[in-house]
């Protein structure tokens, strides 16, 4: 069994909506996780930011052009009359649900609420599509099976169990359709994967069904060895180990939510990127194999701030790591990378919801200096450290001011800091070295 997984814009039109039904409609019995139509999420985010605020007129104007939008697609992709009656229902009684919840003070909770309803609707419509052109196809109900525990890890054990279960209560099918992203939390509230959190339902439920293959499917034909909205000539990469993909996952590349890797690694499942508008093309094979040396891609993350912590006394001293990293420790915030020198430590961190009081307390016994606006730039390849064309990087800090170098933690990562405005020129100078071997 293969889990195939489709995102916002392979789901976002008529035409789309169509090549998903005949990648899918091959004759194999298949798991297939859908993200919500493009732009709804972000809708509605917006709705449950707008009811926060108290601008429940600004809210309810978002309800009507998603609801308009929702009324075209509809009307374009039933024919028979019966079946678009009840989508329309369906998704009229989602809006009607939204207007009524303009209305509820906003929490957690009513945000999770909201947020749910566009996975909802794509799979109950998709599903219905499959129906209406003669495919056995089921909606299995995420909320049935998808939870997460106290520490927001998949519940892996009821995952399993669940899901097995409601397959074997069901009617026997040969396409199974899912909801990505929404789950249920340890407590049975509904809750999300946070956002981009399909792919990540995606190899969760490969791992517990022991699938064959995941197949993550977006509007790209692969992951890229370079950020191809920022620089010209990139090229998919055609095989990545669990490690290198789960590194540029996590510093940057936006095609995969940085979690996605872990299950698969964990249960050693192929993982493939495919371009559902060229599905004929290779794409990117995740897997436990690694193929060539040096650096494969490199990534950016955005929004990092940097703290640098200096103190006298560190001279010599030790124990001023530990107090350094127990603050960090307290306030529940990762550090993602660190410099050292005798009397100072540089560190960056990504999650500012804690900064003022990590700060007030670093002040105790340090000077503090924090920069705001930078980027984490990540150059991903196995053994990249020893490779011989590795050198080629460092030809860019006669260009760019790097802040902080991070070499040698992981033989496959190096990453460079960077104010964020000089990124861009970073990334295409990096390219210029690191892929097209120019020299100085
Ligand atoms: N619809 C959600 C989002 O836009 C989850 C996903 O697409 O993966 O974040």
């Amino acid at each position: 069994m293969k889990v195939l997984k489709f995102g916002g814009t392979s789901v976002g039109s008529i035409k789309n909506i169509k090549s998903v039904k005949e990648i899918i409609n091959d004759g194999d019995r298949k798991i297939v996780v859908l993200s919500a139509m493009s732009g709804t999420t972000n809708a509605l985010v917006e709705i449950s930011e707008q009811i926060k605020l108290g601008a429940l007129d600004v809210a309810i104007q978002y309800i009507e052009n998603l609801s308009a939008k929702y009324e075209i697609v509809i009307d374009e992709l039933f024919e028979c009359s019966e079946t678009k009656q009840q989508v329309s229902n369906y998704i009229d009684n989602v809006f009607e649900h939204l207007r009524k919840l303009t209305a509820e003070k906003h929490t957690v909770f009513l945000y999770n609420k909201i947020v749910s309803q566009g996975e909802l609707m794509s799979t109950f419509m998709f599903t219905k599509f499959l129906n209406q052109e003669g495919v056995n196809a089921q909606l299995l109900p995420a909320l049935d099976f998808m939870r997460v525990d106290k520490s927001n890890e998949p519940d892996d054990f009821y995952i399993k169990q669940n899901l097995q279960r409601i397959i074997h209560e069901n009617l026997p099918a040969e396409i199974y359709i899912t909801q990505g992203f929404i789950c249920l939390d340890a407590y049975g509230n509904i809750a999300n994967l946070q956002r981009g959190g399909s792919d990540y339902t995606a190899t969760i439920i490969g791992a517990v069904m022991e699938a064959d293959e995941v197949q993550i499917w977006t509007d790209i034909d692969g992951m890229h060895n370079n950020d191809p909205r920022i620089v010209d000539n990139t090229h998919a990469i055609s095989n990545l180990s669990f490690d290198e993909a789960a590194e540029l996952a996590y510093f940057g590349a936006k095609i995969l939510h940085p979690q996605t890797v872990m299950p698969a690694r964990e249960a050693n499942i192929p993982v493939r990127l495919k371009n559902t508008m060229d599905p004929a093309s290779y794409g990117t094979l995740i897997s436990e194999n690694t193929d060539g040396e040096g650096i494969k891609a490199i990534a950016a993350k955005d929004n990092i701030i940097a703290i640098k912590i200096k103190s006298a006394r560190m001279l010599l001293a030790h124990g001023f790591l530990k107090k350094v990293f127990e603050i960090f420790e307290k306030y529940e915030t990762p550090i993602d990378m660190i410099t050292t020198s005798e009397i100072a430590v540089s560190l960056t961190i990504d999650n500012d919801a804690n900064l003022d009081s990590i700060v007030e307390e670093l002040k105790k016994f340090s000077l503090v200096e924090v920069d705001n606006n930078q980027s984490i730039i990540c150059l991903v390849g196995k053994e990249v450290v020893k490779h011989h064309e590795t050198h080629r990087l460092f030809q860019v800090l006669q260009d760019l001011s790097v802040r902080m170098i991070s070499y040698g933690g992981s033989n496959n990562n190096i990453s460079l800091l960077v104010n964020t405005n000089d990124k861009v020129s970073a990334l295409k100078h990096l390219n210029k070295y690191v892929f097209e071997f120019e020299t100085v």
